[in-house]
């Protein structure tokens, strides 16, 4: 049984390493992650130029590009055999709502969804995460149930895990995505030579669906998040009104 973990904060990031330790208990667990922090990377690819793995000893690999460039080398690469799982995190803080159109965590997972394999991603909903061990303690019980009730191929689960005690599996909430406010901040501020540079400002905080039953609501309450996410993006309501529109 191999399992595969990769992140988006680094292959050296402790919810990584925590991640990896806890499941190294299960099987065979080989990393593939970027070698440095590419948060925000969604699922971006690098095509502009090749990519260099380098194997850093103990089946961690580091790669110089981004979570969905470590998954997919991993997966035709790195790996011989097929992995049972591809677990991404654990993130350094929430995925949340509109988040993971832009989390590089659920990228990770999700390439090693649209290549087939089952996928979890994993973030810890801390503001200041320094101890993962809690939370690397519910994924390996989450990976645990994964394996000894085999997700359907091609799923991806995102798991969100807050701070505090509520961590048991049997008192996780499974949820949809809420939406945050937009607060769509560029931060101006000026170079050493007076030029303006600008920050893509924080996130805005939980919108007006955020309520029960969404992601939101569940770290609100402090209970573990799990939301089935697919990769499908159609609007499969809005078909009939297109159709109409076009005036077929
Ligand atoms: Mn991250």
């Amino acid at each position: 049984m191999h399992i595969l973990v990769s992140n988006d904060d680094g292959y050296r990031a402790p919810g990584l390493v925590a991640l990896a330790a806890a499941l190294r208990t299960l099987g065979q667990v080989t990393v593939v992650a970027p070698e440095a922090n590419r948060s925000g990377a969604s699922n971006a690819l690098t095509l502009d130029r090749p990519l260099r793995i380098s194997p850093m000893g103990n089946d961690v690999y580091a790669v110089d590009g981004t979570p969905a460039d470590c998954v997919f080398l991993a997966l035709t690469e790195v790996l011989v055999e097929r992995p049972a799982l591809v677990v991404s995190g654990i993130n350094a803080g929430e995925n949340l709502g509109d988040d993971v159109i832009y989390s590089g965590t659920v990228a990770a997972a999700m390439e090693g969804s649209l290549m087939g394999v089952p996928a979890l991603a994993l973030s810890f909903a801390s503001l200041d995460p320094r101890d993962f061990a809690p939370a690397a303690e519910l994924a390996l019980a989450l990976v645990r149930r994964c394996l000894a009730r085999p997700l359907p191929r091609a799923t991806l689960l995102n798991v969100n895990i807050p701070e505090g005690s509520q961590h048991a599996l049997t008192q996780a909430r499974v949820t949809r995505l809420g939406r945050r406010r937009r607060e769509a901040v560029a931060i101006r501020q000026q170079d050493p030579r007076g030029r303006p540079v600008y920050w893509i400002g924080p996130p805005g905080g939980p919108g007006d669906d955020a309520g029960a039953g969404t992601d939101f609501h569940a770290i609100a309450e402090g209970v573990v998040s799990i939301t089935p996410l697919q990769t499908d993006l159609s609007a499969f309501g809005h078909i009939d009104e297109l159709v109409n529109w076009l005036g077929h």
